[in-house]
């Protein structure tokens, strides 16, 4: 080889070296350690179970915009806070009772709340219901559904005889109210109700309006006429019962919210994108998608083209394979769903498909924008008040980040070769480097004993 070839290919090395090293010491290094730091804190009691309309939710969101602005994610609109309105359910004054009634209004029974009966939390359209034998319409096996003046009221025993699963809250929902009871409480029910007594329940929350908004933050890309990136997670969940019992929601959504917020400092230490990179922690999910419509529907004139990445419960027990969750029109052959489970593949990380309208992927798919959730399909403590962040698993938000950090890098960084192969082309110069310097050295060596 010539002397001039072999100091250009040792030039270029080095030049490659350098950068790619300094490239490797300034990224910041996504850590797992970090996310559960997160998650401990956005699960614990501080924020009461985050209910979209309380002020603990409030609370998250102000935690998530001073974590973006650790992160230095620019507000996309004049603040980090997208405005918009819900309604909720608000606790009031007063304790629950389900009580039986004689024929003469005396009460002959009370049943303990949360140990016999308790709230369902889709809808509180009517708190306060009184009835008999004839104005239950319809009686099941496990259900009572009762009229009450123009509404439909039920009382419901579930499958697993449990009280501890808290429904999603549903301003839509054609039910007035909703009383989750024990079998053996239904059935006592009953038999009051054949012998003409009568059913008296409160429950104290009403349905109320709030302003609450969506946490929205970017990173500013080289060509603002390209679509964006989308990263996003909701980071509501369904607060606290009426005996002050608070649903954590740790891994459903502490997780993908603390994900995201990870995920923001490793992608903004990598330099300029291509195009903009829109971090959105989303509200009320839990309410139907509530912020993430909002949002979709606000900002939809820039979102053609747009890739959206949401994640939703993410560090689940780590035999479970990652979902790729697209909507219920999807199948594996959607785009976005196929590419996503090509790097799971050449990854070597087991997945699965969902395809549900269940997260805030939905209002995007509805709109025609490529959209997927992310999400540990761990149902078991889900909505319960065991969803605590001892049971977050690392191992699942490592491999989370392996598949979805691809990904999105391939979105957001096309022509930048040196963030999409950053750790081959370190290695690469770093070999040529070193075959150069030895290459150097047995030169001078030569010389010398020739000498
Ligand atoms: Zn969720």
């Amino acid at each position: 080889m010539s002397k001039k070839l072999i100091t250009l290919f040792f030039a270029i090395s080095l030049l490659l070296f350098g950068f790619s090293l300094q490239r490797f010491i300034l990224t910041y290094k996504f850590s797992t350690t970090e996310v559960v730091k997160n998650i401990n804190y956005l699960s614990s009691d501080v924020f009461k179970g985050r209910l979209a309309g309380t002020l603990n939710n409030e609370a998250a969101s102000v935690y998530i915009k001073s974590q973006f602005e650790k992160a230095d994610i620019k507000p996309l609109f004049k603040t980090y806070y997208e405005n918009f309105n819900v309604t909720y359910p608000e606790k009031i004054e007063g304790s629950p009772h389900l009580s039986v009634l004689d024929k003469n209004g005396i009460i002959i029974k009370n049943f303990e709340y949360n140990k016999d009966f308790k709230e369902d939390t889709l809808s509180f359209k009517q708190n306060h219901l009184s009835f008999s034998k004839v104005s239950s319409t319809a009686v099941g096996n496990d259900f009572l559904k009762i009229k009450s003046g123009n509404n439909i009221c039920v009382l419901y025993a579930p499958a697993d005889n449990k009280l501890s699963f808290r429904s999603s809250f549903d301003e839509s929902s054609k039910l007035a109210l909703i009383v989750v009871v024990k079998k053996d409480v239904l059935k006592t029910i009953k038999e009051y109700l054949e012998k003409d007594d009568s059913i008296d329940c409160f429950i104290p929350y009403k349905e109320s309006n709030a302003n609450i908004h969506n946490v929205v933050g970017y990173i500013k890309g080289r060509d603002q006429t390209l679509p964006p990136v989308i990263i996003s997670a909701h980071f509501d969940h369904m607060g606290n019962d009426l005996s002050g019992n608070i649903y954590s929601g740790a891994l459903d959504n502490a997780s993908g919210t603390s994900f995201i917020i990870e995920m923001a400092k490793y992608i903004n230490s990598l330099g300029t994108p291509d195009r903009n990179i829109i971090f959105a922690g989303f509200n009320a999910e839990e309410f139907g998608f509530k912020g993430s419509s909002t949002f979709a529907k606000d900002y939809s004139p820039k979102l053609k083209g747009s890739k959206v990445f949401n994640f939703d419960m993410i560090g689940g027990r780590s035999s479970i394979p990652l979902s790729i969750m697209g909507s219920k029109n999807d199948n594996k052959n959607t785009p976005l769903v196929k590419e996503i489970s090509n790097i799971c593949t050449s990854s070597d990380i087991s997945y699965s498909y969902i395809f549900q309208n269940s997260s805030d992927h939905t209002p995007f798919r509805n709109l025609g924008i490529d959209a997927v959730t992310f999400c540990d399909d761990d149902t078991s403590r889900i909505h319960t008040t065991s969803d605590k962040s001892a049971f977050i698993d690392k191992t699942s938000i490592q491999k989370c980040y392996t598949v979805a950090s691809k990904e999105i890098l391939t979105s957001a960084f096309t022509k930048n070769p040196l963030v999409l192969y950053d750790k081959l082309i370190l290695i690469f110069s770093g070999i040529g480097t070193g075959v150069c310097i030895i290459y150097i050295i047995s030169l001078k060596f030569t010389k010398k004993k020739l000498n």
